[in-house]
């Protein structure tokens, strides 16, 4: 900047208002300008070291509570100790729950659904998976979320098998007939079969009647359906004995009326699975279907395998 320029810009007294009088007005402004910074230093201190979190910090602090609770039920092995550390943490050291949250977020967000649904399954339950095969309480279940490796193929089940021919001469000698109208189905026959279905109707429509391959439950061999597949099966001679009786022999319903929901699949009268006499008694007595009763999912969402 040039002499020139610096001396156009420097003060210029007006008339009556002496320099004294300028010297003084600048030194007050200085120290105005000065007690506005300290104050702002101060209040700068007091939200960095004494303030309390206020109600909306509180809320933001149980965050970690929440995602706590999921990754305990995500079941790796956070047990519930850890928990209630986190939970002491973030109300005893309200200064440090800013970054506890910011973190613990992070981690909420990388969490996918998925995981942390699948833990939840069998919770109180044994669960096992022997060459790609699940059981639960030793009863294998094949479902929406579990499924069977494609190469599995062991045919109708003896044991299951032997049980309907007992219940079906039972049944004969009271005037019913039961008859096998479709037990074991391939992986190959399932897919076929699927794609009939999904290219006829949609694969909404499809996945409430019919099964994706290697979800089926008929290439377990442990399945049956009766007689029919059609729905005016409900409510005739047979499947009222069925539904009444078939308990006594091992089976279940498997797909009850008004549990959707939970088996993901629409009311079949017709579809017998096996599971043996007490499970089976337990089932029907409480009312329940399989996935209730070993407290697991049937979700193609919580399914690990590429069908799914
Ligand atoms: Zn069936």
């Amino acid at each position: 900047m040039s002499d020139k320029k610096k001396r156009k810009r420097q003060y210029t007294p007006r008339k009556g208002y002496s320099k004294e009088q300028y010297r003084r007005d600048t030194m007050q402004a200085y120290g105005v300008l000065t007690g506005i910074a300290v104050a702002l230093v101060f209040v700068l201190i007091y939200f960095m070291f004494i303030h309390k979190p206020s109600a909306d910090a509180k809320q933001a602090a149980d965050v970690p509570q929440t995602v706590t609770v999921k990754k305990v039920i995500a079941g790796e092995s956070v047990s519930e100790v850890s928990a209630s550390d986190e939970n002491g943490s973030s109300t005893s050291e309200p200064q440090d729950s800013s970054s506890a949250v910011t973190t613990t977020v992070t981690q909420a967000g990388n969490e996918t659904a998925k995981p942390t649904e699948k833990a939840q399954e069998a919770a109180g339950h044994k669960l096992e998976v022997k060459n790609g095969i699940t059981y639960v309480d030793g009863i294998m279940i094949v479902n929406k979320t579990y499924s069977l490796p494609a190469d599995y193929a062991p045919g109708l089940d003896p044991t299951a098998e032997a049980a309907f021919n007992e219940m079906a001469s039972q049944a004969w000698s009271e005037g019913v007939s039961l008859f096998i109208c479709s037990g074991f189905r391939t992986y190959r026959e399932q897919d076929m079969l699927y794609r009939n279905y999904s290219s006829q109707r949609g694969t909404d429509e499809a996945d409430r009647v019919s099964s994706r391959p290697g979800h089926s439950e008929h290439q377990s061999g442990l399945c049956m359906d009766i007689n029919t597949t059609e729905f005016d099966f409900a409510g005739t001679k047979e499947a009222i004995w069925l539904a009444n009786h078939c308990a006594d022999y091992g089976f279940i319903i498997r797909f009850p009326l008004g549990k959707e929901s939970i088996t993901g699949y629409a009311y079949e009268p017709w579809h017998i699975r096996y599971v043996g006499k007490k499970a089976a008694k337990e089932i029907t007595d409480q009312d329940l279907c399989l996935e209730e009763y070993l407290g697991v999912t049937s979700d193609y969402k919580n399914s690990s395998d590429q069908n799914g």
